[in-house]
Protein backbone atom coordinates (compact mmCIF):
# COMPACT_ATOMS: atom_id res chain seq x y z
CA UNK A 1 0.00 0.00 0.00
CA UNK A 2 2.46 2.49 0.95
CA UNK A 3 5.23 3.35 -1.84
CA UNK A 4 8.23 4.87 -0.20
CA UNK A 5 9.43 6.08 -2.85
CA UNK A 6 6.80 8.48 -2.67
CA UNK A 7 8.41 9.82 0.08
CA UNK A 8 11.16 11.09 -1.87
CA UNK A 9 9.63 12.27 -5.07
CA UNK A 10 8.04 15.54 -3.38
CA UNK A 11 9.94 17.55 -6.19
CA UNK A 12 6.53 16.20 -8.67
CA UNK A 13 4.21 16.94 -6.14
CA UNK A 14 3.64 20.50 -5.31
CA UNK A 15 1.54 19.53 -2.03
CA UNK A 16 2.62 19.40 1.33
CA UNK A 17 1.04 18.01 3.95
CA UNK A 18 0.79 20.45 6.65
CA UNK A 19 1.69 18.38 10.13
CA UNK A 20 2.65 20.03 13.78
CA UNK A 21 4.39 17.02 15.59
CA UNK A 22 5.23 16.60 19.19
CA UNK A 23 8.53 16.09 19.75
CA UNK A 24 8.46 15.99 23.26
CA UNK A 25 11.53 13.22 24.58
CA UNK A 26 11.44 12.69 20.51
CA UNK A 27 14.86 11.74 19.62
CA UNK A 28 15.91 14.56 17.05
CA UNK A 29 19.08 14.21 15.09
CA UNK A 30 20.97 17.71 14.28
CA UNK A 31 24.00 17.73 11.57
CA UNK A 32 25.97 21.20 11.98
CA UNK A 33 27.22 23.04 14.69
CA UNK A 34 27.15 26.78 13.32
CA UNK A 35 24.64 29.48 13.70
CA UNK A 36 22.07 28.05 11.45
CA UNK A 37 22.59 25.43 13.53
CA UNK A 38 21.97 27.35 16.96
CA UNK A 39 18.87 28.24 15.18
CA UNK A 40 17.33 25.21 14.26
CA UNK A 41 18.81 23.82 17.81
CA UNK A 42 16.34 26.04 19.53
CA UNK A 43 13.17 25.67 17.89
CA UNK A 44 14.30 21.79 18.58
CA UNK A 45 14.74 22.28 22.24
CA UNK A 46 12.03 24.50 22.80
CA UNK A 47 9.73 21.94 21.13
CA UNK A 48 11.10 18.88 24.28
CA UNK A 49 12.65 17.50 21.32
CA UNK A 50 16.01 14.87 22.64
CA UNK A 51 18.40 16.62 20.80
CA UNK A 52 21.71 14.85 19.39
CA UNK A 53 23.89 16.78 17.60
CA UNK A 54 26.73 15.79 15.35
CA UNK A 55 29.55 18.47 14.29
CA UNK A 56 32.82 19.25 14.07
CA UNK A 57 32.56 22.27 16.50
CA UNK A 58 29.99 23.70 18.55
CA UNK A 59 29.04 27.50 18.21
CA UNK A 60 29.14 29.02 21.61
CA UNK A 61 25.23 28.45 22.01
CA UNK A 62 25.38 25.00 21.06
CA UNK A 63 28.23 24.52 23.98
CA UNK A 64 26.26 26.16 26.68
CA UNK A 65 23.24 24.00 25.88
CA UNK A 66 25.41 20.91 26.04
CA UNK A 67 26.84 21.87 29.67
CA UNK A 68 23.57 22.37 30.65
CA UNK A 69 22.22 18.85 29.54
CA UNK A 70 19.81 20.36 26.89
CA UNK A 71 21.39 18.41 24.11
CA UNK A 72 23.98 15.76 23.11
CA UNK A 73 27.18 16.22 21.19
CA UNK A 74 27.04 12.70 19.89
CA UNK A 75 29.83 12.50 17.49
CA UNK A 76 32.10 14.86 15.18
CA UNK A 77 31.59 13.30 12.28
CA UNK A 78 28.83 11.90 10.72
CA UNK A 79 29.14 7.70 11.15
CA UNK A 80 27.88 4.37 9.70
CA UNK A 81 25.19 4.08 13.06
CA UNK A 82 24.73 8.26 13.70
CA UNK A 83 21.01 8.34 12.03
CA UNK A 84 19.76 4.96 14.06
CA UNK A 85 16.65 5.94 16.21
CA UNK A 86 15.77 8.96 15.24
CA UNK A 87 12.72 10.03 14.31
CA UNK A 88 13.75 13.30 12.45
CA UNK A 89 16.86 14.55 10.83
CA UNK A 90 17.92 17.86 10.36
CA UNK A 91 20.56 19.21 8.39
CA UNK A 92 22.39 22.32 8.70
CA UNK A 93 25.83 21.72 7.31
CA UNK A 94 26.95 23.07 4.37
CA UNK A 95 29.04 19.73 2.76
CA UNK A 96 26.76 18.08 -0.34
CA UNK A 97 28.25 14.68 0.78
CA UNK A 98 27.33 14.66 4.57
CA UNK A 99 23.39 15.79 2.89
CA UNK A 100 23.60 13.10 0.53
CA UNK A 101 24.84 10.63 3.01
CA UNK A 102 22.14 11.88 5.44
CA UNK A 103 19.52 12.02 2.42
CA UNK A 104 19.86 8.31 0.97
CA UNK A 105 19.71 6.81 4.95
CA UNK A 106 16.37 9.02 5.83
CA UNK A 107 15.29 7.30 2.06
CA UNK A 108 16.23 3.77 3.16
CA UNK A 109 14.88 4.06 6.36
CA UNK A 110 11.71 5.84 5.65
CA UNK A 111 12.90 8.79 8.54
CA UNK A 112 11.39 12.26 7.64
CA UNK A 113 14.37 15.04 6.60
CA UNK A 114 14.90 18.22 6.56
CA UNK A 115 17.76 20.04 4.60
CA UNK A 116 18.15 23.37 6.06
CA UNK A 117 17.21 25.62 2.97
CA UNK A 118 16.91 23.05 0.34
CA UNK A 119 13.05 21.52 -0.16
CA UNK A 120 14.26 19.31 -3.15
CA UNK A 121 16.36 17.70 -0.62
CA UNK A 122 13.76 17.62 2.21
CA UNK A 123 10.91 15.31 3.33
CA UNK A 124 9.50 17.97 6.26
CA UNK A 125 10.42 21.71 6.16
CA UNK A 126 9.77 23.63 9.11
CA UNK A 127 6.98 26.52 8.31
CA UNK A 128 7.53 30.39 9.29
CA UNK A 129 5.48 30.38 13.01
CA UNK A 130 3.25 32.95 14.85
CA UNK A 131 3.18 31.60 18.31
CA UNK A 132 0.64 32.07 20.82
CA UNK A 133 0.97 28.75 22.01
CA UNK A 134 -1.10 26.96 22.95
CA UNK A 135 -2.95 28.60 19.40
CA UNK A 136 0.04 28.48 16.55
CA UNK A 137 -0.51 29.51 12.96
CA UNK A 138 1.94 27.99 10.63
CA UNK A 139 3.10 29.43 7.19
CA UNK A 140 4.76 28.05 4.52
CA UNK A 141 5.75 28.86 0.41
CA UNK A 142 6.74 25.54 0.18
CA UNK A 143 10.32 26.63 0.18
CA UNK A 144 9.50 28.86 -2.86
CA UNK A 145 9.48 32.14 -1.08
CA UNK A 146 10.98 31.55 1.99
CA UNK A 147 11.05 35.80 2.78
CA UNK A 148 7.25 35.52 1.61
CA UNK A 149 6.23 33.40 4.34
CA UNK A 150 7.88 35.55 6.88
CA UNK A 151 5.68 38.73 5.47
CA UNK A 152 2.62 36.97 5.32
CA UNK A 153 3.71 35.83 8.94
CA UNK A 154 4.37 39.93 10.04
CA UNK A 155 0.93 40.37 8.77
CA UNK A 156 -0.80 37.61 10.74
CA UNK A 157 1.22 38.76 13.82
CA UNK A 158 -0.32 41.93 13.44
CA UNK A 159 -3.77 40.36 13.23
CA UNK A 160 -3.74 38.08 15.91
CA UNK A 161 -2.61 39.87 19.14
CA UNK A 162 -0.45 38.45 21.83
CA UNK A 163 -3.12 37.63 24.75
CA UNK A 164 -4.52 35.21 22.41
CA UNK A 165 -2.03 32.83 23.51
CA UNK A 166 -2.58 32.67 27.48
CA UNK A 167 -6.55 33.41 26.32
CA UNK A 168 -7.00 30.04 24.34
CA UNK A 169 -4.70 28.64 27.60
CA UNK A 170 -7.52 29.20 29.81
CA UNK A 171 -10.46 28.72 28.08
CA UNK A 172 -8.85 25.29 27.80
CA UNK A 173 -8.78 24.57 31.30
CA UNK A 174 -11.74 25.19 31.77
CA UNK A 175 -13.05 23.00 29.15
CA UNK A 176 -15.15 20.37 30.69
CA UNK A 177 -17.61 22.75 33.02
CA UNK A 178 -18.17 24.59 29.63
CA UNK A 179 -19.24 21.94 28.14
CA UNK A 180 -21.34 20.80 31.16
CA UNK A 181 -22.69 24.30 32.04
CA UNK A 182 -23.92 24.66 28.00
CA UNK A 183 -24.81 21.90 26.26
CA UNK A 184 -26.43 23.04 23.28
CA UNK A 185 -24.01 24.47 20.81
CA UNK A 186 -25.60 27.99 20.35
CA UNK A 187 -25.32 28.79 23.95
CA UNK A 188 -21.84 27.63 24.17
CA UNK A 189 -20.80 29.39 21.19
CA UNK A 190 -22.53 32.71 22.90
CA UNK A 191 -20.40 31.99 26.03
CA UNK A 192 -17.48 31.26 24.34
CA UNK A 193 -17.96 34.66 21.83
CA UNK A 194 -18.31 36.83 25.09
CA UNK A 195 -15.01 34.96 26.84
CA UNK A 196 -13.14 35.42 23.52
CA UNK A 197 -14.35 39.42 23.04
CA UNK A 198 -15.74 40.76 25.56
CA UNK A 199 -14.19 41.30 29.22
CA UNK A 200 -12.54 37.76 29.91
CA UNK A 201 -10.32 38.58 27.16
CA UNK A 202 -9.28 42.15 27.86
CA UNK A 203 -8.47 40.85 31.54
CA UNK A 204 -6.10 38.58 29.76
CA UNK A 205 -5.26 41.85 27.79
CA UNK A 206 -4.40 43.71 30.83
CA UNK A 207 -2.63 40.94 32.53
CA UNK A 208 -5.34 40.45 35.28
CA UNK A 209 -5.80 36.05 34.80
CA UNK A 210 -7.20 36.18 38.25
CA UNK A 211 -9.78 38.00 37.17
CA UNK A 212 -10.06 36.38 34.03
CA UNK A 213 -10.57 33.54 35.93
CA UNK A 214 -13.02 34.53 38.51
CA UNK A 215 -15.50 36.15 35.78
CA UNK A 216 -15.22 32.69 34.01
CA UNK A 217 -16.32 30.76 37.25
CA UNK A 218 -18.95 33.43 38.04
CA UNK A 219 -20.47 33.28 34.62
CA UNK A 220 -20.14 29.36 34.63
CA UNK A 221 -22.36 29.36 38.40
CA UNK A 222 -24.92 32.16 37.08
CA UNK A 223 -22.99 34.78 39.05
CA UNK A 224 -23.10 37.47 36.55
CA UNK A 225 -24.55 37.61 33.52
CA UNK A 226 -21.82 36.66 30.61
CA UNK A 227 -23.76 39.05 28.96
CA UNK A 228 -22.31 42.21 30.35
CA UNK A 229 -20.97 44.88 28.16
CA UNK A 230 -17.98 47.10 27.67
CA UNK A 231 -16.87 50.50 26.52
CA UNK A 232 -13.89 50.81 24.71
CA UNK A 233 -13.20 54.86 24.47
CA UNK A 234 -10.47 53.99 21.41
CA UNK A 235 -8.61 56.85 19.34
CA UNK A 236 -9.10 56.99 15.79
CA UNK A 237 -6.21 58.89 15.04
CA UNK A 238 -5.72 61.81 12.56
CA UNK A 239 -6.97 60.31 9.39
CA UNK A 240 -5.07 57.74 7.76
CA UNK A 241 -6.83 54.17 8.78
CA UNK A 242 -2.89 52.68 9.12
CA UNK A 243 -1.85 55.16 11.91
CA UNK A 244 -4.26 53.09 14.23
CA UNK A 245 -2.66 51.02 16.63
CA UNK A 246 -3.08 47.48 16.74
CA UNK A 247 -5.22 47.17 20.11
CA UNK A 248 -7.77 49.96 18.09
CA UNK A 249 -7.65 47.98 14.82
CA UNK A 250 -8.76 44.67 17.29
CA UNK A 251 -11.50 46.97 18.84
CA UNK A 252 -12.89 47.97 15.88
CA UNK A 253 -13.12 44.67 14.02
CA UNK A 254 -14.48 42.82 17.15
CA UNK A 255 -17.28 45.41 18.43
CA UNK A 256 -21.13 44.44 17.97
CA UNK A 257 -21.74 48.87 18.56
CA UNK A 258 -19.21 51.43 17.37
CA UNK A 259 -20.55 55.11 18.37
CA UNK A 260 -18.48 57.72 16.77
CA UNK A 261 -17.90 61.31 15.91
CA UNK A 262 -17.73 63.05 12.32
CA UNK A 263 -14.34 63.46 12.36
CA UNK A 264 -13.30 59.93 12.62
CA UNK A 265 -12.40 58.53 9.02
CA UNK A 266 -14.50 56.64 6.78
CA UNK A 267 -12.13 54.38 5.87
CA UNK A 268 -11.94 53.12 9.64
CA UNK A 269 -15.35 52.24 10.02
CA UNK A 270 -14.90 49.95 7.41
CA UNK A 271 -12.82 47.83 9.60
CA UNK A 272 -16.15 47.32 11.66
CA UNK A 273 -18.13 43.80 11.57
CA UNK A 274 -20.55 43.39 9.01
CA UNK A 275 -23.28 42.71 11.31
CA UNK A 276 -21.74 45.92 13.75
CA UNK A 277 -24.04 48.39 14.54
CA UNK A 278 -22.49 51.73 13.49
CA UNK A 279 -23.80 54.83 15.49
CA UNK A 280 -22.95 58.55 14.10
CA UNK A 281 -23.55 60.63 16.93
CA UNK A 282 -21.69 63.67 15.23
CA UNK A 283 -23.31 67.27 14.36
CA UNK A 284 -24.48 67.36 10.60
CA UNK A 285 -25.23 70.62 8.75
CA UNK A 286 -28.81 71.53 9.84
CA UNK A 287 -29.18 69.05 12.58
CA UNK A 288 -28.94 69.23 16.52
CA UNK A 289 -26.17 67.71 17.70
CA UNK A 290 -26.61 65.23 19.88
CA UNK A 291 -25.81 66.24 23.32
CA UNK A 292 -23.06 64.64 25.84
CA UNK A 293 -25.93 63.25 28.04
CA UNK A 294 -27.60 61.92 24.73
CA UNK A 295 -24.22 59.70 24.07
CA UNK A 296 -23.78 58.49 27.56
CA UNK A 297 -27.42 57.24 27.46
CA UNK A 298 -26.81 55.91 23.75
CA UNK A 299 -22.93 54.00 25.41
CA UNK A 300 -25.43 52.95 28.09
CA UNK A 301 -28.35 51.44 26.31
CA UNK A 302 -25.84 49.36 24.30
CA UNK A 303 -23.65 48.29 27.46
CA UNK A 304 -26.76 46.98 29.14
CA UNK A 305 -27.76 45.07 26.52
CA UNK A 306 -24.36 43.11 26.72
CA UNK A 307 -22.73 44.58 23.89
CA UNK A 308 -19.01 45.15 23.40
CA UNK A 309 -19.27 49.12 22.45
CA UNK A 310 -16.73 51.12 20.93
CA UNK A 311 -16.71 54.29 21.57
CA UNK A 312 -14.42 55.82 18.45
CA UNK A 313 -12.94 59.45 18.10
CA UNK A 314 -10.82 60.62 16.24
CA UNK A 315 -7.15 61.27 17.54
CA UNK A 316 -6.31 60.54 20.69
CA UNK A 317 -9.62 60.06 22.91
CA UNK A 318 -8.11 62.09 26.29
CA UNK A 319 -7.09 65.30 24.21
CA UNK A 320 -10.16 67.43 23.82
CA UNK A 321 -12.30 64.50 23.18
CA UNK A 322 -14.49 64.73 26.41
CA UNK A 323 -12.66 61.40 26.95
CA UNK A 324 -12.38 62.24 30.66
CA UNK A 325 -16.13 63.00 31.59
CA UNK A 326 -17.23 59.81 29.53
CA UNK A 327 -14.79 57.78 31.69
CA UNK A 328 -16.27 59.59 34.47
CA UNK A 329 -20.12 58.47 33.34
CA UNK A 330 -19.39 54.99 32.87
CA UNK A 331 -17.59 54.67 36.12
CA UNK A 332 -20.32 56.07 38.22
CA UNK A 333 -22.91 53.71 35.89
CA UNK A 334 -21.06 50.62 37.02
CA UNK A 335 -20.28 49.83 33.63
CA UNK A 336 -16.46 47.84 32.55
CA UNK A 337 -14.21 50.51 30.01
CA UNK A 338 -11.25 50.77 28.96
CA UNK A 339 -9.23 52.90 26.71
CA UNK A 340 -6.90 52.59 23.43
CA UNK A 341 -4.88 56.06 23.00
CA UNK A 342 -4.70 57.38 19.81
CA UNK A 343 -2.33 59.15 17.67
CA UNK A 344 -3.42 62.88 18.57
CA UNK A 345 -3.71 65.73 15.48
CA UNK A 346 -1.02 67.90 16.67
CA UNK A 347 1.69 64.85 16.24
CA UNK A 348 0.27 63.45 13.27
CA UNK A 349 -0.22 66.88 11.34
CA UNK A 350 3.38 68.30 12.61
CA UNK A 351 4.92 64.48 11.37
CA UNK A 352 3.17 64.76 7.76
CA UNK A 353 4.44 68.65 7.26
CA UNK A 354 7.86 67.39 7.93
CA UNK A 355 8.61 69.16 11.21
CA UNK A 356 9.09 68.47 14.64
CA UNK A 357 7.20 69.69 17.78
CA UNK A 358 10.12 70.02 20.31
CA UNK A 359 14.04 70.53 18.70
CA UNK A 360 17.12 71.72 20.45
CA UNK A 361 17.44 75.45 19.77
CA UNK A 362 14.02 76.14 18.51
CA UNK A 363 11.38 74.80 21.50
CA UNK A 364 11.67 73.34 24.30
CA UNK A 365 8.18 72.58 25.18
CA UNK A 366 4.97 71.94 23.23
CA UNK A 367 1.07 73.23 24.60
CA UNK A 368 -1.86 71.54 23.44
CA UNK A 369 -3.82 74.60 23.58
CA UNK A 370 -8.08 74.54 22.64
CA UNK A 371 -8.97 77.66 20.12
CA UNK A 372 -12.67 77.36 20.81
CA UNK A 373 -11.96 79.36 23.95
CA UNK A 374 -12.79 82.90 23.11
CA UNK A 375 -16.84 82.38 24.83
CA UNK A 376 -15.56 78.91 26.62
CA UNK A 377 -15.44 78.30 30.24
CA UNK A 378 -11.67 78.00 29.91
CA UNK A 379 -9.55 81.27 29.63
CA UNK A 380 -6.04 81.10 28.26
CA UNK A 381 -3.13 82.40 29.92
CA UNK A 382 -1.66 84.39 26.84
CA UNK A 383 1.20 85.75 29.03
CA UNK A 384 2.73 82.24 29.16
CA UNK A 385 1.37 81.53 25.88
CA UNK A 386 3.20 84.21 24.54
CA UNK A 387 6.71 83.13 25.61
CA UNK A 388 9.37 82.33 22.60
CA UNK A 389 10.60 78.75 22.20
CA UNK A 390 7.69 76.56 22.62
CA UNK A 391 5.13 75.14 20.67
CA UNK A 392 1.15 75.88 20.57
CA UNK A 393 -0.52 73.80 18.11
CA UNK A 394 -3.92 74.82 18.37
CA UNK A 395 -6.87 72.40 18.10
CA UNK A 396 -10.09 73.50 16.64
CA UNK A 397 -9.09 77.32 15.43
CA UNK A 398 -9.85 77.86 11.89
CA UNK A 399 -12.81 80.15 13.21
CA UNK A 400 -10.10 82.04 16.00
CA UNK A 401 -7.31 82.84 14.27
CA UNK A 402 -7.85 86.88 14.23
CA UNK A 403 -8.57 86.58 18.48
CA UNK A 404 -4.93 84.16 18.57
CA UNK A 405 -2.94 86.50 16.42
CA UNK A 406 -3.86 89.38 18.09
CA UNK A 407 -3.81 88.30 21.60
CA UNK A 408 -0.27 86.97 21.25
CA UNK A 409 1.11 89.99 19.31
CA UNK A 410 -0.73 91.79 22.06
CA UNK A 411 1.42 89.60 24.90
CA UNK A 412 4.55 90.21 23.44
CA UNK A 413 4.92 86.95 20.94
CA UNK A 414 7.64 88.37 18.51
CA UNK A 415 5.31 88.72 15.02
CA UNK A 416 7.80 87.05 12.76
CA UNK A 417 7.35 83.81 14.56
CA UNK A 418 6.84 81.07 11.79
CA UNK A 419 3.07 79.60 11.88
CA UNK A 420 1.51 77.01 9.98
CA UNK A 421 -1.60 75.45 9.77
CA UNK A 422 -2.38 71.82 8.64
CA UNK A 423 -5.56 71.22 6.94
CA UNK A 424 -6.78 67.56 6.92
CA UNK A 425 -3.16 66.24 8.28
CA UNK A 426 -2.73 63.12 7.12
CA UNK A 427 -5.75 62.33 4.72
CA UNK A 428 -5.19 62.81 0.76
CA UNK A 429 -6.13 66.34 0.98
CA UNK A 430 -3.62 67.64 3.11
CA UNK A 431 -2.82 71.63 2.61
CA UNK A 432 -0.40 73.09 4.78
CA UNK A 433 0.02 77.05 4.98
CA UNK A 434 3.36 78.23 6.31
CA UNK A 435 3.74 81.98 7.21
CA UNK A 436 4.36 83.84 10.48
CA UNK A 437 2.68 85.09 12.93
CA UNK A 438 1.63 88.79 11.69
CA UNK A 439 0.59 87.29 8.91
CA UNK A 440 -2.02 84.48 10.04
CA UNK A 441 -4.86 85.88 9.36
CA UNK A 442 -4.54 87.03 5.97
CA UNK A 443 -3.12 83.92 5.00
CA UNK A 444 -6.03 81.78 6.23
CA UNK A 445 -8.38 84.08 4.33
CA UNK A 446 -5.99 84.22 0.80
CA UNK A 447 -5.77 80.59 1.17
CA UNK A 448 -9.04 79.42 2.42
CA UNK A 449 -8.53 77.45 5.70
CA UNK A 450 -11.03 75.13 6.70
CA UNK A 451 -11.60 72.78 9.76
CA UNK A 452 -10.28 70.42 10.40
CA UNK A 453 -6.95 71.78 10.54
CA UNK A 454 -4.13 72.50 13.09
CA UNK A 455 -2.51 75.70 13.83
CA UNK A 456 1.20 75.61 15.01
CA UNK A 457 2.92 78.78 16.82
CA UNK A 458 6.42 78.60 17.20
CA UNK A 459 9.79 78.59 15.45
CA UNK A 460 9.76 74.65 14.64
CA UNK A 461 7.34 75.79 11.90
CA UNK A 462 9.85 77.29 9.82
CA UNK A 463 11.50 73.66 9.13
CA UNK A 464 7.97 72.77 7.40
CA UNK A 465 9.28 73.25 3.95
CA UNK A 466 12.95 72.17 4.35
CA UNK A 467 11.20 68.47 6.14
CA UNK A 468 8.25 68.04 3.88
CA UNK A 469 8.03 65.01 2.79
CA UNK A 470 4.08 63.67 2.30
CA UNK A 471 3.04 64.49 -0.82
CA UNK A 472 -0.40 64.97 -1.03
CA UNK A 473 -1.99 65.14 -4.74
CA UNK A 474 -3.46 68.10 -3.85
CA UNK A 475 -0.86 69.80 -1.40
CA UNK A 476 -0.48 72.98 -2.27
CA UNK A 477 2.33 74.92 -0.11
CA UNK A 478 2.03 78.85 0.86
CA UNK A 479 4.97 80.07 1.79
CA UNK A 480 4.18 83.41 2.81
CA UNK A 481 7.31 85.49 3.54
CA UNK A 482 9.25 83.81 5.80
CA UNK A 483 11.62 85.44 7.90
CA UNK A 484 12.77 84.08 11.43
CA UNK A 485 14.37 85.80 13.56
CA UNK A 486 13.59 89.52 15.71
CA UNK A 487 10.90 92.09 14.24
N1 LIG B 1 -9.21 64.09 20.04
C1 LIG B 1 -8.70 64.75 18.87
C2 LIG B 1 -9.05 66.21 18.83
C3 LIG B 1 -10.52 66.48 18.75
S1 LIG B 1 -10.90 68.17 18.61
C4 LIG B 1 -7.19 64.53 18.77
O1 LIG B 1 -6.57 64.04 19.71
O2 LIG B 1 -6.63 64.82 17.71
C5 LIG B 1 -11.07 68.36 16.88
C6 LIG B 1 -9.89 69.10 16.33
O3 LIG B 1 -8.82 68.22 16.09
C7 LIG B 1 -10.16 69.73 14.98
O4 LIG B 1 -10.84 70.94 15.09
C8 LIG B 1 -8.74 69.95 14.50
O5 LIG B 1 -8.16 71.04 15.13
C9 LIG B 1 -8.05 68.70 15.02
N2 LIG B 1 -7.97 67.64 14.01
C10 LIG B 1 -8.45 66.40 14.08
N3 LIG B 1 -8.12 65.70 12.97
C11 LIG B 1 -7.39 66.52 12.20
C12 LIG B 1 -6.74 66.38 10.94
N4 LIG B 1 -6.78 65.24 10.27
N5 LIG B 1 -6.07 67.42 10.44
C13 LIG B 1 -6.00 68.58 11.13
N6 LIG B 1 -6.59 68.76 12.30
C14 LIG B 1 -7.28 67.75 12.85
Amino acid sequence: MTDSKNLFTNQASSAWFPLFTNLNNAPVLLIGGDEVAVRKARRLIDAGAKLNVVAAELAPELAQWEKEDRLTWVAKQVGDNTFVGHLLIVVAAAEPEIRDQARRWAQANNILINVVDQQHASTAIVPAVVDRSPLMVAISSGGNAPELARTVRSQIERLVPEHFGPLAQLLGSFKLPIRNRFKGFPERRNFLRWALEGNVAKAVQEGRLDKAKSLIKDALQGKNSHQTGHVSLVGAGPGEPELLTLRALHRIQTADTIVYDGLVDKRILDYARRDALLIDVSKRPGEVRISQEGIHAVLAKHALKGKQVVRLKCGDPMIFGRGGEEVAWLRSQGIDYDVVPGITAASACASYAGFPLTQRGFAQSVRFVTGHCERSIDRLDWQALAQDRQTLAFYMSVGQLAHIESSLLEYGRNPNTPVAIVENGTRVNQRVLVGKLSELTTLAEQHHAQAPAILYVGEVAALAEQGSWFESPIKKVAAASLRVGTA
